[in-house]
């Protein structure tokens, strides 16, 4: 996951699951994970936060038929490039009859439960997409 090139400021702001990007204004550059610094403008930028739909459409894909360790129960699955409709990219997982999956459909987000922890009961969960009909 893309968590490790995220600023501290904002992993304790908003929640994981949370599709905050930022847009710099002065070149409407969108940037997802967000970004403190627009690497088109540098200091001149303007970074604001910008709250992302997470709708978009399909790029393009890949559908995985052999798992990595761990991911037996899974497959199929399909993993896809998003663009999302405020202009950024973002790679996701797609759900649902994947069979179905095309470039250029459209997609929307779905927040899935990804794993529960053992000894807090913890529950996490993870942003995937949906096929849009
Ligand atoms: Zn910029």
């Amino acid at each position: 996951m893309p968590y490790k090139s995220v600023p501290l400021f904002w992993r304790l702001k908003k929640p994981k699951y949370n599709l905050t990007g930022t847009k710099c204004t002065k070149c409407e550059n969108v940037y997802f994970p967000p970004r403190n610094l627009c690497p088109a403008c540098r200091r001149s930028g303007d970074i604001q936060e910008l709250q992302l739909s997470g709708k978009g459409k399909i790029l393009s894909y890949t559908i995985i038929r052999t798992p990595p360790e761990g991911f037996e129960h899974y497959v199929p699955y399909a993993v896809a490039i998003i663009r999302l409709d405020e202009g950024t990219n973002i790679t996701g997982q797609v759900v649902g009859d994947i069979e179905k999956i095309r470039t250029g459909k459209r997609v929307r987000p779905v927040f899935r439960k990804m794993h529960e922890d053992g000894n807090d009961g913890l529950i996490h969960y993870g942003l995937k997409f949906e096929l849009v009909d």
